[in-house]
C-alpha cells in the first residue's frame, strides 16, 4: 500500500492564518510492502525469461533480485555440508547465464532479495531415493563480480573482495537503479537507537547549521537528507565529540552502513545543490569516488586505469528550452559523453546529441567510452 498525502490544502490554510509552514519530518518512512516483495523475500521460482537485466543487474518486476538454482540433485548433501561446492547465485548478466542463454537451456531459477545469505536447496540421494531439502550458504558467481567489476573486481586482488563480499553491502551499492527496496531488510532497518535520539539528532543539526560536516553541503532547506553519524559506530554513544551530521550520500559511504538505501532522486538533489552551493571540486579521482553514486564505482574504476580526464558528477542537461532534461552521473561536456543511471535520462541526453552509456554498456564497451574522450 502506498500513501501519497496532498498537502497543498493545508499549507494554503496555513498561509491563510498567517502562520508559517513548518518544515516536519517523518522520522521513518513508510515502506510499502506488496506481495510481490513478499514472495521475494522467501524466493519465488521463476522463468530465466522474466528476470531482467537492463542495467546488468538481475532484477523481477522492478526489485532487484539475486538468482540460483535450488535443485542440487546428487550433489545436495555436498551443498548442505559446505555452500561453497553448491550452485553459485548470480547477481548480474554474467558471462555463465550468458551461455546458458546461447545454448538454450533454460533452467528453473529461484529469485530473491532475501539478504539472509542463507539459501534454501533441494535435491535427491539416489541409494534412498529420498529427497533432501534443507538451507546452506551459498557462494556469489565469481563472472558476475568481474561482470559489474564490484569494487574493483577486474583491477584489484581477487581473494579479498569475493571473500569480504556481504549481500546487504551488494543491494546497498545499486540502490539507485531500483525504484524499490528489499522489504526483508526495511523491516530490519530500525537501528538501535536511545529514545531521546529524535531531540538529540535534532541538537546536532541544528548546532552544525545543517550543514554535512564531509562535502560541505548546507540542508538546511533539505533537513531530512541531513543524517546524524556515530563516529565510533556505538548508536547508544551520544556524547557530543561521537556525532557528526552527514548528508545521506557521505553517510551511506561510510563503512559499515549498509542497510541505508538512499533513493536516487536524494543523491541527485544532494549532487544539484553541491553544484549550487560550489562544492563540486573535483581534483582527483578520490572525489570522484566520494561525489559518485556507489553504483558506478566499478565504472570509474576503469576510467581511472584508462587515464581519462575527471568526469563532471550529477551534471545537468538543459535542452533549447533551457529545461533540465536529464542529470548525468558522470560526464565528459566538452566531449559530450556520458553515463547515466537510468534509461528516461539516457534517452533524453541522446536526443541532444549526446552519447550516454548505461553502467552495463560503459563496462562492457569500456575502450569504446574511453576512446570517445580522447
Ligand atoms: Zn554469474
Ligand atoms: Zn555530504
Ligand atoms: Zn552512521
Amino acid at each position: 500500500m502506498k500513501l501519497t498525502v496532498d498537502l497543498s490544502l493545508l499549507h494554503q490554510a496555513v498561509k491563510t492564518m498567517g502562520a508559517d509552514i513548518i518544515d516536519f519530518e517523518l522520522s521513518s518512512e513508510l515502506i510499502p510492502i506488496e506481495p510481490i516483495d513478499k514472495q521475494l523475500s522467501e524466493g519465488l521460482e521463476v522463468n530465466f525469461e522474466d528476470i531482467e537485466f537492463d542495467t546488468g543487474l538481475a532484477s523481477y518486476q522492478g526489485r532487484q533480485v539475486l538468482l540460483y538454482i535450488k535443485d542440487h540433485g546428487s550433489r545436495v548433501l555436498t551443498a548442505l555440508e559446505d555452500g561453497s561446492r553448491g550452485n553459485k547465485f548470480h547477481i548480474a548478466d554474467c558471462v555463465t547465464l550468458d551461455d546458458m542463454r546461447k545454448r538454450g537451456r533454460f533452467e528453473r531459477y529461484v529469485v530473491t532479495n532475501n539478504l539472509t545469505e542463507s539459501f534454501p536447496v533441494s535435491g535427491i540421494v539416489w541409494e534412498t531415493n529420498q529427497i533432501v531439502e534443507g538451507e546452506t550458504q551459498l557462494k556469489v558467481c565469481k563472472n558476475c563480480l568481474n561482470h559489474l567489476n564490484y569494487k574493483g573486481y577486474k583491477t584489484k586482488p581477487k581473494g579479498p573482495i569475493f571473500h569480504a563480499f556481504s549481500l546487504a553491502d551488494f543491494f546497498d551499492t545499486y540502490s539507485s537503479f531500483f525504484k524499490f527496496m528489499p522489504s526483508g531488510v526495511a523491516n530490519s532497518q530500525i537501528p538501535h537507537y536511545t529514545k531521546d535520539w529524535d531531540e538529540v539528532s535534532k541538537g546536532i543539526r541544528q548546532k552544525f547549521n545543517y550543514q554535512c560536516q564531509q562535502c560541505g553541503v548546507d540542508l538546511s532547506r533539505n533537513k531530512r537528507l541531513l543524517h546524524v553519524h556515530h563516529i565510533n559506530g556505538v548508536k547508544s554513544d551520544n556524547r557530543d565529540s561521537n556525532l557528526t551530521p552527514l548528508c545521506c550520500d557521505c553517510h551511506r559511504k561510510q563503512p559499515n552502513h549498509q542497510h541505508m538505501f538512499i533513493k536516487h532522486e536524494e543523491t541527485k538533489l544532494i549532487a544539484r545543490l553541491r553544484n549550487e552551493q560550489g562544492l563540486n571540486v573535483k581534483e582527483s579521482w578520490k572525489d570522484i569516488y566520494d561525489l559518485a553514486d556507489p553504483g558506478v564505482h566499478g565504472v570509474i574504476d576503469l576510467l581511472e586505469k584508462y587515464h581519462v580526464s575527471l568526469p563532471e558528477v550529477g551534471q545537468q542537461i538543459q535542452n533549447e528550452k533551457r529545461e533540465v532534461v536529464a542529470e548525468l552521473e558522470l560526464s565528459w561536456p566538452l566531449k559530450k559523453v556520458g553515463v547515466a543511471i537510468n534509461k528516461p535520462e539516457a534517452v533524453a541526453a541522446t536526443k541532444l546529441g549526446w552519447k550516454v552509456y548505461s553502467m552495463r554498456h560503459a563496462l562492457s564497451r569500456i575502450e569504446q567510452l574511453t576512446n570517445n574522450l580522447r
